[in-house]
């Protein structure tokens, strides 16, 4: 479980808490990081970082206080604050011999399978160069309102180690591990040390996403865990500031979380999954069955359709699945409940005779 020998691409996550220390950046602690992730590359592995930390800093340097911020402030503090992360970076591997690469990206440029596999060459590229990418949020030009955004840097780690085939995911945090209950609550909570598949009841012991509990941010590291398990990446969830924490981990060490994966989905399960939707067609309880039966969706199961969106796009069915569908939010508005062979007639030639076929359509708990 805890063997890690063979874990050639890890990727690591850090997080603006265990970053920072009264107020500013903790370049001591940077460096130790570097060390590690040294070591790790010069015993032929590859290391890509998912940091955090851009707001922080910009917001330390413009004396702002982040907590009454509105996203535009932010986004001006991480435009200010993310060159003095990638600094602080810099002067860290330096000292290790070893040079970082800043790669800054948008749930847009993960979605778009063009963007998606620039971004893997290029990655794939440095990490032939011996190079340690350095990832963040481009956090000036996306929000979450618009849905461009990660929201959070859990999310953008998980689907980076996803997307990169990544072997193992380390989150480094503030807190020891997941506990059965929030620990700041109870005397009695327990540290959980392996998981093997990311129950509802696991999600709810890590809080609600508002909670006191969630502001350690333990809702969407499980969450995040559950998309890395999908790829099959293992997930370790530890204490940043454990003492040479990183080559514990990879030594098998027994610490923090490990989340185990379940199987790994195909890439392009895994694509799907992952993809923002940009609309929602509603669907009825027959066309619900047939595509639980692995079977296209008709026209006639569609009741409703809501967002504007085009043929290729990505978009929910009710709640239950995702899927790439063959015609936009106008046609489909057209050939809502009608026999499939009415389309060429409502819509013309050279359409496709169902909405998607099945192996365009993955239901959400795959
Ligand atoms: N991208 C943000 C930053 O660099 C962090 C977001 C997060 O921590 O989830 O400050």
């Amino acid at each position: 479980m805890r063997n890690f020998t063979n874990s050639k691409r890890i990727a690591i996550k850090i997080g603006t808490n265990t970053l920072s220390k009264g107020g500013g950046i903790d370049g001591l602690f940077i460096r130790s990081i570097a060390g590690q992730v040294s070591e790790l590359v010069k015993g032929g592995r590859e290391v890509v970082i998912v940091t955090s930390g851009a707001i922080g800093m910009g917001a330390g340097k413009l004396k702002i206080n982040i907590t009454s911020a509105g996203i535009q402030m932010r986004q001006a503090c991480a435009a200010v604050g993310q060159p003095l992360l990638m600094s602080e970076y810099r002067k860290a591997f330096d000292k290790f011999g070893l040079a970082c690469a800043q790669v800054l990206l948008t749930a847009e440029v993960l979605n778009h399978r063009q963007t998606y596999l620039n971004l893997k060459n290029s990655i794939e590229t440095l990490l032939k160069l011996g190079v340690v990418p350095v990832l963040n949020e481009n956090d000036c030009v996306a929000t979450d309102e618009i849905g461009t955004a990660f929201g959070d840097n859990d999310k953008l780690s998980a689907l980076v180690a996803s997307k990169l085939d990544a072997d193992v995911l380390i989150i480094l945090t503030d807190i020891d591990a997941l506990y059965d209950k929030d620990p700041r609550k109870f005397n009695d909570a327990k540290p959980v040390k392996a998981v093997y598949e990311i129950t509802d009841a696991i999600l709810k012991s890590a809080g609600s996403k508002g909670s006191a509990f969630a502001t350690g941010g333990m809702r969407t590291k499980v969450e995040a865990a559950k998309i890395a398990a999908n790829a099959g990446c293992r997930i370790v969830l530890a204490n940043g500031r454990t003492k040479n924490v990183i080559a514990k981990i990879i030594a098998g060490e027994d610490i923090g979380t490990i989340f185990m994966p379940k199987r790994k989905l195909s890439n392009r399960v895994r694509w799907l999954l992952n993809s923002a939707a940009t609309g929602t067609i509603t669907i009825d309880d027959g066309a619900v069955e047939a595509i639980k039966k692995k079977k296209s969706l008709l026209p006639k199961g569609i009741k409703a359709v809501s967002g504007n969106f085009d043929a290729g796009d990505v978009v929910m069915l009710n709640t239950v699945a995702k899927m790439v569908t063959n015609f936009s939010s106008d046609e489909l508005k057209k050939i809502a409940g009608r026999h499939s062979s009415e389309i060429k007639n409502i819509l013309g030639e050279g359409k496709k005779d169902v909405v998607a076929t099945p192996e365009n359509i993955v239901l959400i708990d795959y």
